[in-house]
């Protein structure tokens, strides 16, 4: 028997309206290119979001056809994001952090018809636009010029100008393709990854849930993650789904303009990398400020380095919510939880499990499998292969790239190892391709640079691998120092000694100027294996 309920079709042009609707005033507060800060609310954003619509439908532009972006956090983008999937055309968000070169491949094979730019961005398009696929550019700019360019860009607000705000939306099948977004390439050519309205909709509303983000209509939410980076981890349609306030830092992600935003704007939850984190703590304490609006903030992407939490949690009294997740995943899937009993208790007793990425909140199942492919019993404190099952996790790749990427049970592969313990907590212990694996058994790259990562005068850290005839393969250390100071590979030792088993201790640390980031902002390792793997490091 059927049950007797209506078919409501989940479809994310029903987010925007609900904003309009029922929080029409709520602000959304965008960091301009020149500094100052321009203010809308979620009605008038509805309507231009509506005008989009129109002027990609005078373009042809209906459903499937791929809409790309290059753009930073922003109402602008915001609205040519629901403008586009509204009509059921595919909103693709381009990384500009990528290589103009990787940026072409990438709009090649997605087929985006349409690229709506920041003005700054127009030179990485001018060294490649002979080899897009593109037919109409179009440029958000702070004065409304575009900048001299040789592939007929117009301007955003020339092409919504005076454009009807009454465009039909939704009316087709919750299953839609609505957003397209590649892998970041940190493990081979990128991936596109294409969520669904559908897919969309459910991942927001377990997103905000209170053990997830916890977004509510009272709050001031700030994704410093890009929108270009899964969704900005699902804020771009959690906070309007919520009505909260919005606030899109643009291209100001330095500690003095995000402080100047987290202040004055009286953010209450945001998300981001644990390097931007790093880079805002150097700036509160260099003028010992403080952040008392901020209750929450989601850091994932990579592990969370222990100061990191620590500084936030008792210095800044903001709960971190340590998340893992990936863009096959929506990103969302798993959330850190302290258990009941230590709740109110001592930070330092939380503070292991807050250093764990978590239980997967409703809508994702995990488990982890050994090298044979069997599963592994919770608890055990074994490391295995973690798969994930879930309703917002990818079931393949645009065009088919990489082939069938489910097992029979329908499991996908995440290529991160990890340890679930009884209450299905996950600890990640590497990236397969990062972990160590040193005379049969595996060093965690993640533990080892979160335990060096402890000493004050080290910025950031990366562990690779070197192959050893011995050992097969032995940890090398590649160091940045904080400015002003200088470590040695001594005292670095000595400063590991009795944090890491004795094995686990680098054979090499090799010093430099800065690790290499991805566009993500992670650490690139690909890159580091290149540099130091191929060659003979300059060690000490
Ligand atoms: P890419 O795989 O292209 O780098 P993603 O941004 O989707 O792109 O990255 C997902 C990966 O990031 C995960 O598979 C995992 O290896 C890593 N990751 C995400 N969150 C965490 C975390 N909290 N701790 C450690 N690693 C993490």
């Amino acid at each position: 028997m059927l049950g007797l309920m209506q078919d409501w079709p989940l479809t994310v042009d029903r987010i925007i309206e609900r904003a309009a609707r029922f929080a029409e005033d709520s602000e959304v507060v965008s960091r301009r290119c020149d500094g100052t800060l321009a203010r809308t609310t979620y009605a008038a954003l509805h309507d231009r979001a509506r005008q989009v619509s129109a002027a990609l439908r005078a373009m042809g532009i209906g459903n499937g056809d791929r809409v790309a972006t290059l753009s930073m956090n922003s109402a602008e983008h915001l609205e040519a994001w629901y403008g586009t999937m509204g009509i059921g055309a595919v909103l693709h968000t381009l990384n500009p952090r990528l290589h103009p070169d990787q940026i072409a491949w990438i709009a090649n094979h997605a087929s985006d018809r349409v690229l709506i730019l920041d003005a700054p961005f127009v030179p990485i398009v001018q060294q490649v636009h002979d080899r897009m696929p593109v037919e109409h550019y179009i440029v958000i700019s702070d004065d409304g010029i575009v900048p001299d360019n040789s592939f007929g860009a117009i301007a955003y607000e020339d092409w919504i100008a005076g454009r009807g705000t009454d465009a039909a939306w939704g009316g087709f099948d919750e299953n839609t393709a609505c957003g397209l977004c590649y892998t970041s390439g940190t493990t081979g050519n990128p991936k596109g990854v294409l969520y669904s309205h559908r897919s969309n909709v459910l991942h927001a509303m377990m997103a905000v849930t209170k053990d997830a983000l916890g977004v509510g209509y009272q709050d001031t939410v700030m994704p410093v993650v890009p929108m270009f980076h899964a969704n900005a981890w699902a804020l771009a349609f959690a906070a309007p789904m919520m009505g909260a306030r919005m606030v899109l830092p643009g291209f100001g992600l330095d500690g003095a303009s995000l402080y100047a935003l987290f202040d004055g704007e009286r953010v209450t939850i945001s998300a981001a990398v644990p390097t931007l984190w790093l880079g805002l703590m150097d700036y509160l304490k260099a003028g010992n400020l403080k952040l008392p609006h901020l209750q929450f903030v989601a850091i994932g992407g990579a592990a969370l380095p222990e100061r990191v939490l620590r500084a936030f949690e008792t210095e800044y009294d903001v709960r971190i919510g340590h998340a893992w997740g990936m863009t096959e995943m929506s990103p969302i899937g798993t959330v850190c939880r302290v258990p009941r009993e230590l709740a109110d208790g001592p930070f330092d007793d939380q503070l292991p499990h807050k250093l764990r990425q978590g239980v997967p909140p409703f809508s994702v199942e995990i488990r982890t499998v050994d090298d044979k492919g069997d599963e592994q019993v919770w608890g055990e404190g074994k490391s295995g292969h973690l798969q994930v099952r879930g309703v917002a996790v990818s079931k393949g790749y645009f065009g088919g790239e990489g082939g069938d990427i489910l097992d029979s049970e329908g499991w996908f592969d995440t290529g991160d190892l990890a340890e679930i313990d009884k209450h299905g907590s996950v600890k990640l212990t590497d990236r397969a391709k990062d972990v160590i694996k040193s005379g049969g058994e595996w060093i965690s790259s993640i533990d080892l640079e979160n335990a060096l990562l402890s000493h004050p005068d080290v910025a950031n850290a990366a562990a690779i691998a070197m192959p050893d005839p011995k050992w097969g393969e032995r940890p090398m250390m590649i160091v940045q120092a904080e400015p002003g100071a200088s470590p040695d590979a001594d005292g670095l030792r000595a400063f590991l000694d009795g944090r890491i088993a004795k094995w686990w201790m680098p054979d090499e640390f090799v010093f430099v100027d800065a690790i290499p980031l991805g566009a993500t902002g992670k650490v690139n390792k690909r890159a580091l294996r290149e540099l130091y793997v191929t060659q003979a490091p300059a060690s000490n």
